[in-house]
């Protein structure tokens, strides 16, 4: 995929100021927010659910290497072939190599937001092969050439009446706004992909360990034709994906569509062990693997490492202001949103991605709302500090940050500033006692105004405070030190 996160803030203006995709996102604004309140209540202690969730995840990742090759043994003991990608042009690599392999010509995808991240539909694509997304979403962004926009909902940007423009243009069908109308139509058009496809590729949202099974959770049916139906089927999916036991994973799910979709449970839940069974009317033949690090690795134990907890449910982005105001293309690669503020510097590179971690007002909705506990205002406030301490940060903002912090350190001199600071704003102020522009901060302005301060800093209206307290309560409860010891005195 094409990465544009180095465009933050031109992506976000775009974004603004586009009226349909303001319009498609004002509708979808708090749906899943609202959905998630209501599937909680019916849960008898979430936080304890999500306690052990985060648990599940945090303990995993201590001993992820004995977790992957306990996947491993067991996925090739059931007949599945494992393979190890370092990078997501290797992974492309092997998948290529394996459809070269096995004389594939047609392949049918399900969400892999693993593959968006190698940019796998490009390379299948250029070495001649047909790709056809399955999913629902993914497919309508296939025919609009756009990347997702939601790890869960990737079409959640587009009304029903730019999907009909698109089933129109590429369907040559007449336009309707019925959405299940819409519905039956792609279904139409998929069927014959995938009694065609001669291998399913699909991502994977949970390893398991004790089983070696893949498992995919979908609320579509084409994840499970895309695995089953195809003689060859590829897994394609990050190293940190892997679950000790199939219990654990049934405390995960009670976390995920409840977080995700406020489901209580996801349409499809399917468990993919081994190959084909001697006999058997379905499954693929051939069953592979790719663990894919990308970048992984490179986070365990570090500072960023309780990132990697992280199941993908969306929850952060749907109840993030800013996510709900520029949608997901404005990040600029596949993860939007908070943990797309995280994980994008994480994968790619600090330099590659550097507003990114900025572009949250710290308002911790989505730490209060993840299911597995991650802290990302923290983890955001680590990148930051990363920025600042590498020098990637504007002269201007370093230089505003150091001189804040030697005021900080000196009391007198913050005071002082802070005195003289507030009677110049009240000065810039207009008649309506607002700041339309501040200098050095016309970014933060360009989009709202300031209320000038009222004449008093915190300091002096906290000192008034004190001192009226004391006139009027002229009881002292407590003795003072010279009332204690004349009383020891007598
Ligand atoms: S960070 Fe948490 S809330 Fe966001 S997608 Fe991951 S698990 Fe869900």
């Amino acid at each position: 995929m094409k990465i544009r996160s180095e465009q933050f803030k031109g992506n976000v203006r775009k974004q603004l100021a586009d009226e349909a995709l303001q319009s498609n996102l004002s509708r979808f604004g708090g749906g899943f927010a609202d959905r998630r309140r209501d599937a909680l209540v019916k849960v008898d202690d979430f936080e304890a659910l999500r306690d052990r969730g985060a648990s599940i995840r945090a303990e995993v990742l201590e001993n992820l290497d004995y977790w992957l090759l306990k996947f491993e043994a067991e996925a090739q003991r059931r007949g599945t072939q494992v393979h190890w990608a370092e990078t997501g042009a290797e992974a492309n690599q092997i998948l290529l190599n394996i459809a070269r392999n096995a004389g594939v010509q047609r392949v049918v995808k399900s969400k892999s937001m693993v593959s968006e991240e190698s940019g796998l539909n490009e390379v299948l694509t250029e070495a001649g092969m047909t790709v056809t997304e399955t999913d629902l979403g993914e497919y309508i962004l296939q025919l609009a050439n756009e990347p997702p926009s939601h790890i869960i909902a990737p079409a959640i940007h587009k009304s029903r009446d730019e999907v009909s423009a698109l089933f129109e243009k590429h369907h040559g069908t007449p336009r309707t706004d019925d959405i299940p109308s819409l519905c039956e139509e792609a279904r139409g058009q998929l069927r014959p992909h995938f009694l065609a496809a001669d291998m399913g590729v699909s991502g994977g949202n949970f390893l398991i360990a004790e089983t070696g099974s893949v498992t995919i959770v979908t609320n579509e049916g084409n994840g499970r034709m895309v695995t089953t139906l195809p003689r060859v089927h590829v897994a394609m999916t990050g190293i940190e994906k892997v679950l000790p036991t199939l219990e654990d994973l049934s405390a995960i799910l009670r976390l995920l569509p409840r977080s995700a979709t406020g489901q209580d449970i996801t349409n499809y839940v399917s468990i993919l062990t081994g190959v084909r069974d001697e006999g058997a009317m379905d499954g693929p033949q051939e069953n592979h693997v790719i663990l894919v690090d990308n970048g992984r690795s490179r986070l365990l134990g570090g500072d960023l490492h309780d990132a990697l907890r992280c199941i993908r449910c969306g929850a952060c982005m749907n109840h993030c202001p800013v996510y709900q105001n520029i949608g997901g293309h404005a990040y600029g690669w596949v993860y939007p949103g908070p943990i797309g503020a995280i994980l994008t510097p994480a994968f790619l590179g600090l330099e590659k991605a550097l507003d990114l971690p900025q572009a949250s007002t710290l308002c911790a909705a989505c730490e209060v709302v993840c299911p597995v506990r991650i802290p990302l205002p923290d983890l955001m406030r680590v990148l930051r500090e990363k920025e600042l301490t590498q020098g990637l940060r504007p002269w201007h903002e370093r230089l505003s940050i150091r001189l804040w912090r030697w005021l900080a350190l000196h009391p007198g001199w913050y005071a002082f500033a802070a005195r003289w600071g507030t009677r110049l704003l009240r000065g810039m102020a207009g008649s309506d006692r607002l700041l339309h522009t501040l200098p050095g901060l016309d970014g933060w302005t360009e989009g709202r105004d300031m209320p000038a301060p009222q004449g008093e800093t915190f300091r002096d209206q906290w000192r008034k405070k004190q001192a009226a307290e004391r006139k009027i309560i002229p009881i002292r409860l407590d003795p003072s030190p010279s009332e204690k010891k004349a009383g020891l005195k007598k």
